[in-house]
């Protein structure tokens, strides 16, 4: 099989995807290839009971993230406020706390010590640029540490510091020392603040899908018929004067530019004929994912409720330390999310199946008691070991990464651009930098084909 196109696009997440709807708007001929069986890649719905669809992918919609709000009306889909009400949970020092609000109660002097730290990193933030971070002011001197060796030089209670490597893991699914201070800064700039990430009212945790979030994928891919093949894993894409030839297992497909919708890592994967230059190469070779386990617990009801309490609670002990009401609009089952993240996901990842389910339960018994030990279903997915992912929530930049390669990571090679929410400026690692990318990307070949 050979077919022909004006453009191919590898990848059918949000960014392939939407990048593909622009092409067609404009008028051109697009074809749309994805390894899985499914579209949406990294946003992935699943109905665990008639009419109950819980993410185990993407899942939260906040303020700014003005493209995804657009195409949620444009495709008549249905939001709904995650649940809130009531008081949260704190397990710090092995006491367990109720609070309201967004700040728990860990003591004056480590609160004092996180409300110094975050001000600090919102300044710095708001220093570095969105489109050539690498060219900040301090770029060289804040790319050269990692988020955990400028927690140790300016924060100064442990408290504080494990509030850090809560933010980290939360916002990462990665440790403070995995990623540089510069890529933190960059993420927190991209994301509009360090509240507007970790918050839920009025942040990036505030909105939910009525019908999963994948439902946005399905949207943007039905209008794409026969466009779209999905069993097509590339496998090399070859470049000659006028022409991409994207090579799947089940034949070639010939673009005038094609587009490489997916995670750096995963296009470091593709052979290239000629090869990528040393930059971008190098840079594909350096942008791990974060590691996560998205588990779901469900109950005959939200039995939390009852006793005034919204869901919600942080700690100070893993492996879980972050978990959520993650119930339907209607409140019925009740349905607890538990992230595992960083470490914990990969410690966790090493048990079987049995252990981790355990693990996860005496968890949500420690922080909302023994009703949560009555788990009629469990559900889990461990990002880290699906072939066409590789971990999540997406990449991170270790130290040095973004100064010695950023340059390379939307920088056209020939007639192959790159989207995907790594190339995001704004709300990069998130469902609305995957749009973002995918529409700059198709704005870069439209032009290039004009
Ligand atoms: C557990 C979890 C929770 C998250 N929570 C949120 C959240 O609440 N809010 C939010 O905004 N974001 C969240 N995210 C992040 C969000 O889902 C992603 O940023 C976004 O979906 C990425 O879209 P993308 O198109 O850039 O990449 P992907 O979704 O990764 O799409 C890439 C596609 O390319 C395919 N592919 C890969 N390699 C090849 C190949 N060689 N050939 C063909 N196809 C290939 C993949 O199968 C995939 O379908 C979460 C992610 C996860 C995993």
């Amino acid at each position: 099989m050979n077919r022909e196109a004006d453009v191919v696009i590898v990848g059918a997440g949000l960014a392939g995807l939407m990048a593909a709807q622009e092409i067609v708007r404009a008028g051109r001929e697009v074809i749309v290839l994805e390894a899985r069986d499914r579209v949406g890649g990294r946003v992935f719905s699943q109905e665990i009971a008639p009419d109950v669809v819980v993410d185990l992918g993407g899942q939260w919609l906040g303020p700014t993230q003005d493209r995804a709000y657009a195409l949620v009306k444009a495709l008549g889909l249905e939001l709904f406020p995650t649940y809130q009400e009531g008081e949260h949970v704190v397990f710090h020092q092995g006491r367990l706390k109720r609070y309201q609000g967004a700040i728990p109660n860990i003591g004056l002097r480590a609160l004092l010590d996180i409300g110094r730290a975050q001000k600090r990193l919102d300044t710095m933030a708001a220093q570095v640029s969105l489109h050539a971070p690498w060219d900040s002011p301090h770029a060289r001197e804040w790319d050269s540490i990692t988020l955990e060796q400028w927690a140790a030089k300016t924060m100064s209670t442990h408290a504080g510091k494990r509030g850090v490597s809560l933010f980290s893991e939360a916002v990462f699914a990665a440790e403070p020392n995995e990623f540089s201070l510069l890529h933190t800064l960059f993420y927190i700039h991209s994301g509009t603040s360090f509240d507007s990430l970790i918050s839920t009212q009025g942040g990036a945790q505030q909105d939910r899908f009525a019908q999963g979030a994948q439902s946005l994928a399905q949207g943007l891919s039905e209008p794409l018929g026969d466009r779209l093949c999905l069993n097509a894993p590339v496998r090399k894409i070859e470049q000659t004067n006028d022409r991409a030839h994207v090579h799947t297992d089940s034949g070639a497909f010939t673009g005038k530019c094609a587009i490489v919708a997916i995670p750096p890592t995963l296009a470091g994967r593709i052979d290239y004929s000629p090869p990528m230059p040393p930059d971008r190469d190098q840079l594909t070779q350096s942008l791990p994912h974060g590691s996560v386990i998205k588990c779901m617990s469900l109950y005959a009801e939200p039995f939390w409720r009852e006793r005034g309490l919204s869901g919600m609670a942080t700690s100070d002990t893993g492996p879980v330390r972050l978990i959520y009401d993650n119930s339907p609009a209607n409140g019925t089952p009740g349905i607890l999310l538990s992230f595992l993240e960083g470490e914990a996901a990969r410690t966790c990842g090493r048990m079987s199946q049995e252990e981790r389910r355990q693990a996860v339960i005496d968890c949500s018994v420690r922080y909302l008691g023994e009703r949560a030990r009555h788990v009629e279903a469990f559900f889990e997915l461990n990002w880290s070991a699906e072939p066409w992912t590789r971990g999540c929530y997406g990449a991170h930049f270790p130290t040095g990464v973004w100064t010695q390669f950023g340059h390379a990571l939307r920088a056209p090679v020939g007639r192959i651009h790159w989207a995907g929410t790594e190339t995001a400026t704004r709300w990069m690692g998130y469902m609305e930098g995957a749009l973002e990318s995918g529409i700059r990307a198709a704005q870069e070949v439209l032009e290039k084909i004009s």
